[in-house]
This record gives structure tokens, sequence and C-alpha cells, in this order.
């Protein structure tokens, strides 16, 4: 069966429209029930404008009929994190900081969601239908390996690396299977399943053929060049031809 997701966005959230073209995302293990829209109604409370967790969670929804309510917005949440996990299986993600690393490097702004709703559906499946609190367990590991539990705590341009092609890496793989600690291990066949459509977490065709024209331009130009003149030479025959 597939974990229900809601979402919420609260606040105003820059490139919104962009964002949710998440909606449209067609997976087997989860489906996007919902999408909400939230003001804030309270300010900061940190000390760099950032909403500290007491704080954000008093903006959070009750999450009434969904398996996992994720609230999105664009304010600095606590110690600089970019998720942080609360109550009743509700986690807050936030674009600030974010947007602009992603915009700089061509990577649709939805995959920071779906990187979120991936690791977010296998944590909630391994954890015996649950979402744990912050406090309770750490599910990323703090060298960045392209997976979708990068940590991502050192440099933030780091998330780079998971938000196009992303995987879930060995260690994780091992970690999901075998959970000593409550005994709920996902499926092998849900892990698989997952690495399949990740794939699809990409830059999208045109951003593919920019990012191979870069790398290798004189190949690019070549071609470009071949391409013209075939075409000038088989337009000068077939004007020769009925003439
Ligand atoms: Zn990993």
């Amino acid at each position: 069966m597939k974990v229900k997701i809601k979402l919420c966005i609260l606040g105003h959230l820059p490139h919104l429209a962009e964002i949710l073209k998440i909606e449209k995302w067609n997976s087997s293990i989860f489906e996007i029930t919902g999408v909400n829209n939230l003001n804030f109604a309270g300010c900061s409370d940190g000390p760099n404008w950032e909403f500290l967790d007491n704080n954000i969670e008093k903006e959070l929804p009750p999450n009434t009929d969904a398996d996992i309510l994720i609230v999105v917005t664009n304010v600095p949440l606590q110690d600089d994190y970019f998720v942080r996990r609360f109550s009743d299986n509700r986690i807050c993600i936030t674009y600030s900081g974010m947007s602009d690393i992603l915009i700089f490097n061509d990577i649709p702004l939805k995959n920071l969601l779906l990187r979120l709703l991936y690791s977010a559906t296998l944590v909630y499946k391994s954890q015996g239908n649950r979402i744990p609190l912050l406090s309770e367990i750490k599910f990323t590991h703090d060298d960045p390996r392209g997976c979708i539990f990068d940590m991502n705590g050192a440099d933030k341009k780091d998330i780079v690396y998971s938000t196009n092609k992303p995987e879930i890496c060995n260690s994780c793989v091992d970690s999901l299977i075998n959970n000593h600690v409550t005994n709920n291990s996902v499926d092998e066949a849900l892990i698989i399943e997952t690495q399949k459509e990740l794939k699809r977490i990409n830059k999208g065709l045109y951003f593919k053929i920019t990012d191979r024209i870069k790398k290798h331009p004189i190949i690019t130009i070549v071609i470009s060049s071949v391409v013209a003149l075939s075409i000038d030479l088989i337009s000068h025959f077939i004007y020769e031809y009925i003439k």
C-alpha cells in the first residue's frame, strides 16, 4: 500500500509553481493526497532570524488524515538544517539557502522535495509506520555520497549530488533492510523499486543537453559545423535537381 503524504505550504514560497510540479510525480511507493496553504502566525525567535523548533512547531498544522505531513517553507530553521522532524509524523523542510544552489546548478526545485518524500517514506516504513523525532535517531550520514540520506551539514552546496539522479547508498540499504533497532525492516523489493524511481529525479532534457555541451564544447562545435555544412550541401543538390 502506498504511503499517503500530505503537503502544506507555510508562508510565502518563491517559485511555488515550480515546486508544485511535484504533484504530477508518479510513484508506486507514495502518493501526494493534497496540498494546503497556511500563513505564519508568529515571527522568528532565533538569534539569526531562524525559527527554533518549539516556535515552528506552533505554526505546523495537525496531521489528521495522512501518514506523513510535510510542511514546506522558506524561512531558516534551527541549527541551519533544511529538514526538521516533529511529532505526529510531521516534517518541515525549508528552501531557505537551498533554492539559489539548485537554480545555479540548473536543478529543478522540486527535486529537493522529492528527495525528502522518498527518504521520509523509507524512514516511515523502516520504523514501523512512524517518523521518529530528531532527538530519537539519526538517519543521515555526514559525508556526501549522492544518497537521499546525505546530511549536507558541512556544505549545503553538496545538495547538488543528491538531487540529480540520487540513490540509496549501500550502507543505507543495509541499515534499511537489516534494521536491528526496531526489527521493522524494509522489504528489499521496495528498495529496488525506489532506486529505479530515484533515477527519474534529474535535471530534465534541456539542462542535460546544455550540460553535455559545456562538458564537450569542441566536439559540439565540430558536430554543429558538420551538420550545418551537410544541410547546405543537401539544399544545394536539391536546388540543382529541381531547377
Ligand atoms: Zn546513504
